[in-house]
Protein backbone atom coordinates (compact mmCIF):
# COMPACT_ATOMS: atom_id res chain seq x y z
CA UNK A 1 0.00 0.00 0.00
CA UNK A 2 2.86 2.24 0.61
CA UNK A 3 4.40 1.85 -2.70
CA UNK A 4 1.12 2.84 -4.37
CA UNK A 5 0.95 5.55 -2.42
CA UNK A 6 3.96 7.02 -3.11
CA UNK A 7 3.44 6.36 -6.44
CA UNK A 8 0.24 8.08 -6.53
CA UNK A 9 2.17 11.43 -4.88
CA UNK A 10 4.69 11.82 -7.54
CA UNK A 11 3.04 13.32 -10.41
CA UNK A 12 1.75 15.91 -7.93
CA UNK A 13 5.37 16.35 -6.82
CA UNK A 14 6.50 16.88 -10.13
CA UNK A 15 3.74 19.38 -11.39
CA UNK A 16 4.91 21.61 -8.11
CA UNK A 17 8.54 22.08 -9.01
CA UNK A 18 7.38 22.85 -12.71
CA UNK A 19 5.42 25.28 -11.39
CA UNK A 20 8.38 26.92 -9.43
CA UNK A 21 10.28 26.91 -12.35
CA UNK A 22 8.12 28.22 -14.38
CA UNK A 23 7.30 31.31 -11.68
CA UNK A 24 10.80 32.53 -11.73
CA UNK A 25 10.76 33.58 -15.74
CA UNK A 26 9.94 36.84 -16.07
CA UNK A 27 6.80 38.33 -17.20
CA UNK A 28 6.81 40.03 -20.85
CA UNK A 29 8.84 43.33 -20.60
CA UNK A 30 8.89 45.98 -22.95
CA UNK A 31 11.13 45.59 -25.51
CA UNK A 32 14.34 47.61 -24.45
CA UNK A 33 16.33 50.32 -27.04
CA UNK A 34 18.68 48.73 -29.98
CA UNK A 35 21.99 48.97 -29.59
CA UNK A 36 24.61 47.35 -30.52
CA UNK A 37 26.56 44.81 -28.36
CA UNK A 38 30.20 43.67 -28.27
CA UNK A 39 30.43 39.44 -27.51
CA UNK A 40 33.30 37.74 -28.06
CA UNK A 41 35.19 40.48 -30.23
CA UNK A 42 31.83 40.19 -32.11
CA UNK A 43 29.83 43.40 -33.14
CA UNK A 44 26.06 42.50 -33.73
CA UNK A 45 22.76 43.98 -32.95
CA UNK A 46 20.01 41.68 -30.81
CA UNK A 47 16.68 42.10 -32.11
CA UNK A 48 13.72 40.68 -30.30
CA UNK A 49 10.14 39.88 -31.81
CA UNK A 50 8.66 42.85 -29.56
CA UNK A 51 11.38 45.15 -31.52
CA UNK A 52 9.76 44.10 -34.91
CA UNK A 53 5.67 43.86 -34.10
CA UNK A 54 6.57 47.19 -32.47
CA UNK A 55 7.27 48.88 -35.44
CA UNK A 56 10.79 49.52 -33.98
CA UNK A 57 12.60 47.74 -36.65
CA UNK A 58 11.96 48.78 -40.37
CA UNK A 59 10.04 46.25 -42.19
CA UNK A 60 8.39 45.60 -45.57
CA UNK A 61 5.60 42.88 -46.55
CA UNK A 62 5.47 41.77 -49.75
CA UNK A 63 3.97 39.36 -51.27
CA UNK A 64 5.29 39.28 -55.05
CA UNK A 65 2.76 37.19 -57.86
CA UNK A 66 5.32 35.22 -59.16
CA UNK A 67 4.24 32.62 -62.57
CA UNK A 68 6.27 30.58 -64.14
CA UNK A 69 6.34 28.72 -67.02
CA UNK A 70 9.25 25.72 -68.17
CA UNK A 71 11.20 26.10 -71.38
CA UNK A 72 11.53 22.80 -72.99
CA UNK A 73 14.30 24.53 -75.32
CA UNK A 74 15.26 23.60 -78.57
CA UNK A 75 15.51 20.34 -79.25
CA UNK A 76 13.22 19.18 -76.47
CA UNK A 77 10.22 21.15 -77.43
CA UNK A 78 10.56 20.46 -81.51
CA UNK A 79 10.66 17.02 -80.69
CA UNK A 80 7.51 17.13 -78.49
CA UNK A 81 5.57 18.87 -81.08
CA UNK A 82 7.06 15.79 -83.83
CA UNK A 83 4.92 13.50 -81.01
CA UNK A 84 2.00 14.98 -81.54
CA UNK A 85 2.17 14.81 -85.21
CA UNK A 86 2.84 11.18 -84.25
CA UNK A 87 6.44 11.62 -85.21
CA UNK A 88 9.41 10.37 -83.77
CA UNK A 89 12.25 13.08 -84.15
CA UNK A 90 15.88 13.01 -84.07
CA UNK A 91 19.26 15.01 -84.83
CA UNK A 92 22.39 14.11 -86.72
CA UNK A 93 26.14 14.92 -86.29
CA UNK A 94 27.99 14.91 -89.41
CA UNK A 95 31.06 15.02 -87.77
CA UNK A 96 30.65 11.84 -85.27
CA UNK A 97 27.92 10.48 -88.16
CA UNK A 98 25.62 9.47 -85.06
CA UNK A 99 21.94 10.26 -85.29
CA UNK A 100 20.50 10.21 -81.80
CA UNK A 101 17.03 10.82 -79.92
CA UNK A 102 15.83 11.89 -77.54
CA UNK A 103 17.29 15.34 -79.80
CA UNK A 104 19.74 17.79 -78.41
CA UNK A 105 21.15 20.60 -79.20
CA UNK A 106 25.18 19.78 -79.51
CA UNK A 107 26.90 17.03 -80.06
CA UNK A 108 28.21 15.19 -76.57
CA UNK A 109 31.14 13.43 -78.49
CA UNK A 110 32.22 16.48 -80.21
CA UNK A 111 30.43 19.50 -78.58
CA UNK A 112 29.18 20.98 -82.43
CA UNK A 113 25.70 21.60 -82.85
CA UNK A 114 23.55 18.95 -84.30
CA UNK A 115 23.91 18.96 -88.02
CA UNK A 116 20.60 18.42 -89.15
CA UNK A 117 16.74 17.03 -87.82
CA UNK A 118 16.05 13.62 -88.90
CA UNK A 119 12.40 11.77 -89.07
CA UNK A 120 12.87 8.24 -87.78
CA UNK A 121 10.91 5.30 -88.16
CA UNK A 122 8.47 4.72 -84.90
CA UNK A 123 9.38 1.37 -84.73
CA UNK A 124 12.83 0.22 -82.97
CA UNK A 125 14.64 -3.00 -80.93
CA UNK A 126 14.47 -3.87 -77.31
CA UNK A 127 18.10 -3.29 -75.65
CA UNK A 128 16.78 -4.06 -72.39
CA UNK A 129 13.59 -4.08 -69.93
CA UNK A 130 12.41 -4.01 -66.76
CA UNK A 131 9.52 -6.56 -64.96
CA UNK A 132 8.34 -3.82 -62.32
CA UNK A 133 5.63 -5.43 -60.20
CA UNK A 134 5.52 -2.16 -57.78
CA UNK A 135 4.89 1.34 -58.40
CA UNK A 136 8.16 4.02 -57.97
CA UNK A 137 6.10 4.54 -54.72
CA UNK A 138 5.90 1.14 -53.54
CA UNK A 139 2.31 0.68 -54.72
CA UNK A 140 1.50 -3.29 -55.78
CA UNK A 141 0.02 -3.83 -59.91
CA UNK A 142 -1.52 -6.52 -60.60
CA UNK A 143 -0.27 -6.12 -64.57
CA UNK A 144 3.23 -5.34 -64.09
CA UNK A 145 4.80 -2.35 -66.18
CA UNK A 146 7.80 -2.77 -68.48
CA UNK A 147 10.23 -0.33 -68.69
CA UNK A 148 12.45 -0.44 -71.54
CA UNK A 149 15.46 1.19 -73.33
CA UNK A 150 14.14 1.11 -76.73
CA UNK A 151 17.20 1.27 -79.95
CA UNK A 152 14.56 3.46 -82.60
CA UNK A 153 15.30 2.40 -86.23
CA UNK A 154 17.85 4.89 -87.82
CA UNK A 155 19.20 6.20 -84.67
CA UNK A 156 23.34 4.96 -83.95
CA UNK A 157 23.67 1.76 -82.02
CA UNK A 158 22.91 2.04 -78.48
CA UNK A 159 21.31 5.53 -78.78
CA UNK A 160 18.32 4.47 -75.99
CA UNK A 161 15.01 5.52 -75.79
CA UNK A 162 12.94 4.98 -72.68
CA UNK A 163 9.27 3.96 -72.84
CA UNK A 164 6.78 1.46 -71.74
CA UNK A 165 6.40 -1.98 -73.36
CA UNK A 166 2.47 -2.44 -73.32
CA UNK A 167 -0.51 -5.02 -74.94
CA UNK A 168 1.24 -8.10 -73.64
CA UNK A 169 -0.88 -11.03 -72.98
CA UNK A 170 0.92 -12.27 -70.11
CA UNK A 171 1.12 -10.92 -66.86
CA UNK A 172 3.62 -12.93 -65.39
CA UNK A 173 7.38 -12.93 -65.66
CA UNK A 174 7.61 -16.33 -67.24
CA UNK A 175 4.64 -15.35 -69.58
CA UNK A 176 6.30 -12.19 -70.67
CA UNK A 177 9.53 -13.38 -71.19
CA UNK A 178 7.90 -15.49 -73.88
CA UNK A 179 6.71 -12.75 -75.80
CA UNK A 180 9.41 -9.84 -75.41
CA UNK A 181 13.31 -10.37 -75.10
CA UNK A 182 16.48 -8.37 -75.74
CA UNK A 183 16.64 -8.03 -79.32
CA UNK A 184 13.16 -7.77 -79.80
CA UNK A 185 10.92 -5.71 -82.71
CA UNK A 186 8.71 -3.63 -81.41
CA UNK A 187 6.39 -0.36 -82.54
CA UNK A 188 4.75 2.45 -80.92
CA UNK A 189 1.35 2.29 -80.28
CA UNK A 190 -0.05 6.20 -80.44
CA UNK A 191 -2.73 8.24 -78.69
CA UNK A 192 -5.39 9.14 -80.94
CA UNK A 193 -4.39 12.35 -83.00
CA UNK A 194 -6.82 14.78 -81.13
CA UNK A 195 -5.84 13.42 -77.67
CA UNK A 196 -2.10 14.00 -78.40
CA UNK A 197 -0.46 16.68 -76.41
CA UNK A 198 3.15 17.09 -77.38
CA UNK A 199 4.32 15.29 -74.04
CA UNK A 200 5.97 11.56 -73.96
CA UNK A 201 2.94 10.06 -73.23
CA UNK A 202 1.92 10.76 -76.41
CA UNK A 203 2.93 7.46 -77.19
CA UNK A 204 0.93 5.12 -75.03
CA UNK A 205 3.88 2.28 -75.42
CA UNK A 206 5.40 0.21 -77.72
CA UNK A 207 4.52 -3.22 -78.44
CA UNK A 208 5.94 -6.54 -80.20
CA UNK A 209 5.87 -5.89 -83.91
ZN1 LIG B 1 29.62 15.04 -82.91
Amino acid sequence: MARERRSARRPAAKVSRLRKKTAKVPPQQAPGPIEPVVRDGLRGTPLRDAHVQGGMVSLERWEPKLEYRWDTGVAIGRFLEGLREGKILGVRCDRCHRTVTPPRAFCEWCFKPMDAWVELADAGTINTFSICFITWDMQPLEVPQIPAVIEIDGTSPRVGFLHLIGALRAHTVDGIRKEIRVGQRVRAVWKPAAERTGAITDILHFTPA
